[in-house]
């Protein structure tokens, strides 16, 4: 099998919804990064993500929707879910609630809860228009490698392994949304750090908002597939700060564009150091490193100061892609 590129038109889009409604497998382009997406409600095209992916089972899908009514069917809302969705829908904020029965067991990896998004890219909505069916979707690549964030990359690890790319340019967020246990109204808890932030959910419900500790042993219990390592390139990933020095064969990742003369092995991830252009750019420049040959990368990570903010997602990630299987 080899992917077909398909250019966003609307004869493109109406045949891949169609395709998708039929059970097959399309990546799409999301706000935050592509997705690898199914019928979410086919049990047997859910099945055919994991194995493209080589995703274990254990790891739970999220299912794309329109909006909280095409996701009402799916989930026990509750009222913080409800304003939360009024709030922060279409865009990058998953939450987990408790399933209901249409939803395949493949998709939650067999458990009694559901994490359910509307994304905000317009062609992931007009996809989910004309499908009228909600679409599970996990990032469009192979497990544990770096995220796609353009269609090049999807066709770079899925290729071979997919029939459907719908390319729709690079994602404008570009890291993944955030996942928020809603299941007890009272209690939210952010599972997965992501482009909205804790202290953004703070300010809207006027709670504390917890975090699920992002590494360590309970994490697998609250959300399976946030495993320690994952998002990593290849090339072994260490954090550190600049020292100014490379040593030969060694790739350096910069937040920001050093001044003066730019070094040959040296990347960088935003001209002036902006949170949303750094998350933009990572997984790109963490692929354009990987495909280096270098025998390690060397990223300078975030100050951990901003803990509330899109440091916290992009250092998660840098964090993940560096740990050690
Ligand atoms: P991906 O779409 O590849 O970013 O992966 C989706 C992630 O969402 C999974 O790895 C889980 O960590 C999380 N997730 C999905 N469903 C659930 C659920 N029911 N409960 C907790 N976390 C979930
Ligand atoms: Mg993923």
């Amino acid at each position: 099998m080899q992917a077909r590129f398909h250019a966003p038109t609307s004869a493109n889009l109406r045949r891949l919804a169609r395709a998708l409604r039929n059970g097959a497998l399309v990546a799409i382009p999301t706000e935050t990064v592509y997705g690898l997406a199914a019928h979410a409600l086919d049990a047997q095209a859910c099945r055919a993500i994991f194995r493209a992916k080589r995703r274990p089972a254990n790891d739970p899908l999220i299912v794309h929707v329109l909006d909280r009514a095409q996701a009402e069917p799916l989930a026990e809302f509750n009222d913080t879910a409800r304003r939360l969705a009024r709030r922060f829908w279409p865009g990058p904020l998953t939450l987990v609630l408790p399933k209901k029965p249409v939803v395949p067991g493949i998709v939650t990896s067999g458990g009694p809860t559901v994490a359910i998004r509307a994304p905000a890219h317009p062609l992931a909505r007009r996809l989910l228009r004309l499908a009228k069916i909600p679409l599970a979707a996990p990032s469009a690549n192979l497990f544990g490698y770096i995220s796609p964030t353009t269609a090049a990359h999807v066709r770079d690890g899925l290729g071979a392994r997919i029939p459907h790319i719908l390319d729709g340019g690079a994602c404008t967020v570009g890291v993944e949304s955030t996942v928020l246990d809603v299941t007890d109204p009272r209690r939210p808890r952010i599972l997965r750090p992501g482009a909205v932030t804790a202290r953004q959910l703070e300010l809207f419900l006027g709670m504390r908002v917890r975090q699920a500790r992002s590494r360590g042993s309970n994490t697998p219990k609250l959300s399976p597939g946030l495993l320690e390592r994952h998002y990593s390139p290849r090339t072994p990933l260490v954090l550190r700060r600049w020292s100014g020095q490379l040593p030969a064969g060694v790739a350096g990742v910069l937040q920001r564009r050093p001044a003066g003369h730019p070094w040959k092995h040296l990347f960088w991830l935003s001209r002036r150091g902006a949170l949303n252009e750094v998350a933009r750019n990572l997984y790109d420049v963490l692929r354009q490193a990987d495909a280096g040959r270098y025998r390690e990368i060397r990223v300078e990570p975030l100050p951990a100061a901003d803990s509330g903010g899109l440091a916290a997602a992009i250092n998660d990630r840098l964090q993940r892609a560096a740990a050690r299987h």
